[in-house]
């Protein structure tokens, strides 16, 4: 899945979010930012588009 404007870094970059045998995995595309995310709330989801 891609969110649009989510990135919490850099505010703008679309985050690829991932879901794998190893837990959730968001990483921004624009300023390669990235984190494991075990949780919901750990970045805020703007725009859901896929
Ligand atoms: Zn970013």
């Amino acid at each position: 899945m891609l969110y649009l404007s989510s990135c919490p870094k850099c505010k703008k970059g679309t985050i690829e979010y991932t879901e794998d045998k190893q837990g959730k995995y968001i990483q921004c595309l624009m300023c390669g930012y990235n984190k494991n995310s075990n949780s919901k709330d750990t970045f805020k989801i703007k725009s859901k588009i896929s």
